[in-house]
């Protein structure tokens, strides 16, 4: 019969060692009776529980955070019954109650004649790896809402703007219903800057933006900054009548709030000029033609003296 080498038996120790002293946790669960023949002890630092409470595969499963258990132990099984090697991530749960994200990668030992006899693996600790995850997903989440907001008031900025446009035109022209928009443009701002400052006058572009964002009162309504002391709104489902309601009750807001002006020619208070178009989209037309007009009609309006709303 064949016997082992000596230097084997001594190599084992020296395997056991390693195995013991890596940060991966190596195990082994026999197939037949699906309990643990080996765990390391290192498991009892990563998760608490000593290696002689991990008995069989209920104990792996059971230690496991309920939303990743019912995926993990299908797949693994799964896997395992068609003689796969594979690796999973799932959130293991410490004996103190919180859970530790574990990555288990599996080889499958198999007799000569191809039975599955037992699973040996690793789990290694991979919460870092997680944590930086998530903080990385996060500030993407972070960048994109800031890719769509204005620095400065921050409201929806053109970009925003743009894209909202687009699909409530989409929307429109497919349920053939009103769409408003209202142009808006601070009257007579380059002197108010001439006679406040730059800083006075980003926060009162701070003011009407917020006071705008009061009178737009349906949750699919957008005010947006258009440009420099250019507003806009986007008012779905809105026909003209409605529109000019809403572009009066931005008029009445910012009349309400006071803002000194105080420039030659000008009146006493902060006041808006503003541009107000409505349309059922048709196919012959799109949201740039649109918009062309309604700024028309928002130069109408500085025409004819500011501080006035042209609807038609
Ligand atoms: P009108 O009534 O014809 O609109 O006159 P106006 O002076 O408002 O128009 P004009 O386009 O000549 O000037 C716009 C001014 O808005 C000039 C610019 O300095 C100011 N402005 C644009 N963006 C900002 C900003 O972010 N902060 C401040 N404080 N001012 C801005
Ligand atoms: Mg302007
Ligand atoms: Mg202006």
């Amino acid at each position: 019969m064949y016997s082992k080498p000596a230097e084997l038996d001594d190599n084992s120790s020296v395997y056991k060692t390693l195995l013991e002293s890596t940060k991966a946790i190596p195990w082994k669960i026999d197939w037949n009776t699906m309990q643990f023949a080996y765990i390391g002890p290192q498991i009892e630092a990563l998760l608490g529980w000593t290696p002689e409470s991990w008995v069989s595969v209920d104990d792996w499963a059971t230690r496991m955070h309920p939303e990743d258990r019912e995926w993990v132990v299908n797949f693994c099984v799964s896997q395992s019954q068609s003689g796969v090697d594979h690796e999973a991530d799932y959130r293991a749960l410490h004996k103190d109650g919180h859970h530790v994200w574990i990555r288990d990668v599996v080889h499958v030992v198999r007799t000569d004649d191809g039975e599955v006899e037992a699973l040996i693996g690793f789990m290694f600790d991979i919460s870092e790896r997680k944590k930086t995850e998530q903080e990385l997903a996060e500030l993407q989440k972070q960048l994109e809402e800031y890719s769509f907001k204005d620095g400065l008031t921050g409201i929806a900025n053109r970009r925003m703007f743009d894209n909202v446009l687009e699909e409530s035109w989409t929307h429109a022209l497919r349920n053939s219903q009103p769409l408003s928009i209202i142009l808006m443009d601070l009257d007579n701002f380059k002197q108010y800057n001439d006679l406040h400052g730059h800083l006075q006058g980003d926060e009162c572009l701070k003011s009407v933006a917020s006071l705008l964002s009061k009178a737009a009162k349906r949750s699919r309504d957008l005010v947006a900054r258009y440009g420099g002391e250019e507003f806009v709104m986007i008012l779905p489902e809105t026909d003209a009548d409605s529109a000019l309601t809403v572009a009066e009750r931005c008029r009445e807001l910012l009349a309400k709030a006071e803002i000194p002006h105080g420039g030659d020619n000008t009146g006493p208070l902060v006041t808006l000029s503003m541009g107000v178009g409505t349309l059922i989209p048709s196919r012959d037309d799109n949201p740039k033609r649109f918009l062309d007009m309604v700024d028309q009609r928002l130069y109408e309006a500085k025409n004819g003296g500011r501080n006035q709303i042209i609807s038609s």
